[in-house]
């Protein structure tokens, strides 16, 4: 099966910390305020809570894709 690989678009991302609420096992705030993801990709029983967090960043900066 297919795993999901996230990516967080840095120059537009705020730092709101949305995704770090929604998915504190994925995302984390850099030094920088920037959201970074823990690993290279995820499982597909992670995509609710992926999918949450892609609709909960005001800026669109992450994207969920199949790898
Ligand atoms: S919710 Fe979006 S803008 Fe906010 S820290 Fe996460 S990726 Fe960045």
């Amino acid at each position: 099966m297919t795993r999901l690989r996230v990516e967080v678009l840095r120059d537009r991302c705020a730092g709101y910390a949305n995704c770090v609420d929604t998915a504190p096992d994925v995302f984390d705030l850099d030094e920088h305020d920037i959201a970074v993801v823990g690993a290279e990709d995820y499982p597909q029983d992670q995509r609710g809570v992926l999918e949450r967090a892609v609709r909960r960043c005001p800026p669109k900066a992450i994207v969920v894709t199949d790898s």
